[in-house]
């Protein structure tokens, strides 16, 4: 079943597809027949894997956190340890396997948008290690909020472009990326950084990410003879979780849950909860759940996580939803900060507030985990959030 969707027209039920302008076909349509072939490219998987392996340093454990099975009375509670991979999150997955198409494609240069700058950093990342030339779109906004990381892609070599239109935050980024995109489309690739886009992209996105979830499937075999009972991860544009879900969707006795950001509350208007409190919309190439106002707009998302502050989210999920395949919930900035706060002091491990999230989702729902084998993904390391009020 699994391998069905997308359908061949990008479409996950009802939602993803491909809603651009006239222009992008073209790149798109070229992108698709690269990845496509690199499918059935035993090179290109061995080239992965060793990306993956060498320079990213996968696998990644499968972490029993006692400490915090005990604090929440949970029987087991298993983290998914990406926070440990190279550039301290699991976006490294997906920029190595864009980055390979890229370059099969004969393309010398790579851009991307961002909004916290973990994907541009991501991205830069790559091209430095492939000695490709790099732009980063970045809403002005989020420039002075993230100087760090605007000083890490400067540093990687890359150049970080301020967008002062709009917003002059992600949504806006994007929109600058995607019509670069169309000009330059001759030497450069588009790495997008979620599992979000116009079709290849959810399922591409997915495809790379999908090893979390195959090493988590077979370490939890390894380890308790048996399934997890629930699946939980952090939600932004959805690629950790779908990446952890995927490899387990025809496993049905297996729960997913999916935690979105509730930011100050569902509302307040001010969260970015797409698939809870969102409508169906058109977003960045793709129909799914967004967040948008009475006349269509597209809303300002809000979280405490830089990484979670999306107005909407990949198609995938809208699809897992509708179908009952998963379930979705949200926890607030304020709940996030105690998940933050709970694993740094139970287990010594400082999370990142987005997959805090998902931690703080245990805490507050441990009732009903009280007897279960719980994998959570825990997509990336907190020293980036230390700023953060906590
Ligand atoms: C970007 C990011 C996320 C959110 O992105 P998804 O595509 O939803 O996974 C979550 N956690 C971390 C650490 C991130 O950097």
């Amino acid at each position: 079943m699994k391998d069905r969707i997308p359908d061949k027209t990008g479409h996950f039920g009802i939602f993803g597809g491909r809603f651009v302008p006239e222009t992008l076909i073209y790149a798109l349509d070229e992108l698709e027949k690269e990845y496509t072939k690199s499918k059935k490219d035993k090179n290109f998987a061995k080239d992965f894997d060793y990306l993956l392996r060498e320079y990213a340093g996968r696998p990644t454990p499968l972490y029993l956190a006692k400490n915090l099975s005990r604090v929440l009375k949970i029987k087991k509670i298993y983290l998914k340890r990406e926070d440990l991979l190279h550039t301290g999150a699991h976006k490294i997955n997906n920029t190595l396997g864009q980055v390979l198409l890229a370059v099969k494609m004969g393309k010398s240069r790579l851009i991307a948008e961002t909004g916290a700058g973990q994907h541009g950093v991501a991205t830069a990342t790559v091209a430095a290690l492939f000695g490709l030339k790099c732009d980063i779109y970045m809403g002005e906004e989020d420039i002075t909020r993230q100087g760090l990381n605007v000083m890490r892609m400067k540093l990687l070599g890359a150049r970080v472009i301020s967008v002062k239109s709009g917003t002059r935050t992600l949504k806006d980024a994007m929109t600058e990326a995607l019509r670069d995109w169309v000009t330059n489309v001759r030497n450069t690739y588009y790495v997008i950084g979620t599992v979000a886009g116009p079709r290849p992209y959810p399922e591409m996105v997915r495809n790379f990410q999908a090893v979390i979830g195959r090493e988590a499937r077979s370490q939890i075999l390894k380890k308790e003879k048996r399934l997890p009972d629930y699946l939980v991860a952090c939600v932004g544009g959805g690629s950790n979780a779908i990446g952890l879900f995927h490899p387990f969707f025809d496993d049905a006795k297996v729960k997913m849950i999916g935690v979105e950001a509730a930011g100050l509350g569902l509302y307040s208007g001010k969260h970015s909860a797409s698939l809870e409190a969102g409508g169906v919309g058109v977003l960045h190439g793709s129909k799914s759940k967004i967040l948008e106002d009475e006349s269509g707009q597209i809303k300002n998302a809000h979280s405490i996580a830089a990484g979670l502050d999306y107005p909407g989210v990949g198609p995938e999920h809208a699809y897992y939803r509708e179908i009952k395949r998963a379930v979705y919930v949200s926890v607030t900035d304020k709940e996030a900060l105690e998940g933050f706060k709970l694993l740094s002091q139970s287990e010594g491990i400082i999370p990142a507030l987005e997959s805090a999230h998902a931690l703080s989702y245990l805490k507050k729902s441990a009732r009903q985990f009280k007897d279960s084998i719980v994998i959570v993904c825990l997509s990336g390391r907190g020293d980036k959030d230390l700023h953060e009020p906590h």
